[in-house]
């Protein structure tokens, strides 16, 4: 299903299109170039070998829409015109994105190689195996979805000139390591956590068969137990007050622990209880107050936790990356990135990770808008042809409201982070008050009094494009200051065991040596948001907007309501509209001559006409088309798909 620029699209009948193809199990709709896939909560038999097959090399817009229709237009890019490309899947938690991504890669592992080259399989394997280790580590099962990613992922595959895939690299984003110290009701913290019961057990042994593929070293896999075991253990140290000072309530986990690490019990006990601090000139050991103690236990479990699923995926990096690629002989090395990275997220407590996840579906709207919606109408405008100006939000105004230097939310919570002395979360939204009370998209309880769904003290409210969310201040400092402190980095790298060492470089530094003002954990996942959007904004982007049918996991509900308001936030109407009075397609006169100029007599071998525009005009007046196709400046622009393919006909039968 494609929609054209005839059709009339109205919200509901979108929705409508989006439910009679999910009753019959098309589950995908092409908007454009953008594939729409409605979540099917049942297994379809639609991504076998047959199934690839159709695809294969065909057009976009030549067989059914699906995520290989989509997959293989990148790849074609990729190949045939040595860009590279993009493909960005975005949708709620639940909607579909991790089982796109798998999809995609697998029809691209199925695609390559034909000459099966032993190297390029060894490759390919190591591509699709590494997605069963980060699910093993980075995600869990939450009220949402059973297998819930919680990080962000970007992952490019290489491509030599051949267009075989020989090699990649993963880039991850915040991984939710809250996670590891509570969970909501009904979830679970990280599925490796449980693989090793009897209830995982078999995923269990498919995760360290992946590992051991995938190169991981057997005292490495080793080590990577020992570190779950740790911080299982480490939830149970429990601190009594003995009058001032806390003590270790269970003092036997401590030396399990100094085992499991490689350390010794007294420096386990010691960087549990106290922090050494420099004065001045002199350096002292503090003792914890139980409050601080119970902190570090747990920041200490958070950040051994997220040590480990980094040092993952560097892993792996090192395993996948292009080795030995000399360009002077091979010619261009050439990338297909996918993106599949967390939805907008309304909970019913909404903290400082939905704040950064939020944030970072600003960027991603804000790059979708820049590449489809704006250059599109800008591209039209250059090349004078005439456009209805379509309106459309432009969300750039809620980015700059959380990024912008000294006066958006992540520097005002900066600032407040950066004050000595005790802060508190009070005191930043005190200070998001004071300046940013004004602005449209924000509000709190103190600029908006009679507002009822700001119903906590703390709480304040950001209009994103996608619906208004509120946000309760709680924790922010304590998130965004991220303090682990530097006993347990220094315990850490003095462990005997060279794997959990190498984790942890920075614990050889001495007190006097440590930076005082480490990069914040909002500035630190805003500057990867930057980079991550700058590095989307050189490729060629392809799209797959994920919608989630139901909240119920089941594979006959099409909630409307709840699929209208993604269908809004997913801009897919904007994305229609620009469509309706856009082009399916458009090449410079020079290009398009050179590839169709066979089927004229005017145009073949050469042509006398005073331009290449003048003699691409003749050509499609000779076919017909003229209704379907606008003249730019330097471009030609084809209305719909199908008077390409007729071209490509014609040009086949020369
Ligand atoms: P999150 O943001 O929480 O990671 P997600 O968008 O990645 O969510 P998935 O994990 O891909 O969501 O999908 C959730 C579940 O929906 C899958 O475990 C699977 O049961 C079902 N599902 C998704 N896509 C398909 C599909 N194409 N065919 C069959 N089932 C699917
Ligand atoms: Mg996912």
């Amino acid at each position: 299903m494609v929609l054209y620029a005839e059709e009339t699209i109205h919200p509901s009948y979108l929705l409508f299109l989006l439910l009679r193809r999910f009753e019959k199990g098309r589950i995908y709709t092409f908007i454009g170039e953008v594939v729409v896939s409605v979540n099917p909560y049942k297994a379809l038999n639609i991504y076998g070998r047959d199934t690839i097959e159709q695809y294969k090399g065909r057009e976009l817009y030549e067989r059914p829409p699906h995520l290989f229709a989509i997959a293989d237009a990148a790849y074609k890019a990729m190949k045939r015109r040595s860009k590279d490309t993009c493909i960005m899947i975005s949708g709620e938690s639940g909607a579909g994105k991790t089982e796109a991504s798998k999809y995609i890669m697998q029809y691209i592992a199925a695609i390559t190689n034909p000459s099966q080259r032993a190297e390029i399989e060894r490759v390919k394997n190591m591509l699709l195996k590494s997605n069963c280790v980060l699910e093993a580590f980075g995600n869990a099962k939450t009220n949402r979805n059973d297998n819930s990613s919680r990080f962000g992922k970007y992952m490019d595959i290489n491509f030599d000139f051949k267009g075989d895939p020989i090699g990649g690299h993963i880039n991850n984003y915040l991984l939710e390591k809250s996670r590891v110290i509570v969970q909501q009701p009904g979830e679970r913290s990280f599925h490796s956590f449980y693989q090793s019961s009897i209830n995982d057990a078999a995923e269990f042994k498919v995760v360290a068969e992946a590992m051991k593929v995938i190169g991981f070293k057997p005292e490495e896999i080793q080590t990577v137990y020992k570190i779950l075991a740790a911080i299982l253990h480490l939830g149970n140290v429990k601190f009594i007050v003995d009058g001032d000072t806390p003590l270790i309530e269970n003092g036997k986990i401590v030396s399990v622990l100094a085992e499991l690490l490689s350390t010794k019990t007294d420096m386990v006990e010691k960087a549990l209880l106290y922090r050494t601090v420099a004065t001045g000139r002199d350096i002292i050991d503090k003792q914890h107050t139980e409050q601080e103690a119970s902190y570090g236990r747990d920041a200490f479990a958070k950040a051994i936790y997220e040590r480990l699923f980094c040092w993952i995926v560097t892993r792996i990096n090192d395993i996948i990356e292009v080795k030995n690629y000399d360009t002077t002989i091979h010619g261009k090395n050439t990338v297909i990135g996918v993106l599949d990275i967390y939805g907008f997220e309304i909970f019913d407590n909404n903290s400082f990770e939905q704040f950064c996840i939020n944030y970072c579906n600003e960027k991603l709207q804000q790059l979708f808008i820049q590449l489809v919606l704006k250059q599109e109408q800008e591209e039209y405008q250059r090349e004078g042809i005439p456009w209805k100006h379509i309106d459309y939000f432009n969300n750039q105004i809620i980015v700059d409201l959380v990024e912008q230097q000294h006066k958006g939310i992540i520097a005002i919570l900066d600032d407040a982070c950066m004050n000595v002395g005790k802060v508190t979360d009070g005191m930043f939204l005190e200070a998001l008050n004071s300046k940013l009370g004004k602005h449209g998209h924000f509000s709190s309880r103190k600029t908006c009094a009679s507002d009822k769904s700001l119903e906590f003290d703390r709480d304040f409210r950001i209009r994103h494009y996608a619906g208004d969310v509120v946000y309760s201040a709680i924790g922010f400092i304590d998130k965004n200051k991220d303090t682990l402190f530097q006993d347990f980095k220094r315990l850490m790298y003095n462990s005997s065991n060279p794997v959990l060492k190498n984790m942890w470089p920075e614990g050889k530094l001495s007190i006097t040596e440590v930076t005082k003002r480490p990069l914040t954990a909002a500035t630190l996942f805003k500057n990867s948001m930057i980079a991550l959007v700058d590095n989307l904004a050189s490729k060629e982007p392809y799209y797959v907007r994920c919608i989630k049918p139901n909240d119920k996991k089941s594979p006959q509900i099409f909630d409307d309501e709840r699929c209208r308001h993604q269908v809004e936030y997913l801009g897919l109407l904007e994305n229609v509209r620009v469509r309706r009075a856009g082009f399916a397609f458009r090449q410079a006169y020079e290009k398009f001559l050179h590839r169709y100029k066979m089927i004229s007599e005017f145009t073949w071998p050469s042509h006398d006409l005073p331009s290449d525009k003048e003699a691409v005009k003749k050509l499609i007046e000779q076919c017909g088309f003229q209704d379907d196709v606008a003249y730019g400046k330097t471009k030609i622009f084809i209305r719909t798909p199908r008077t390409l393919f007729t071209l490509e006909e014609l040009r086949a039968q020369m």
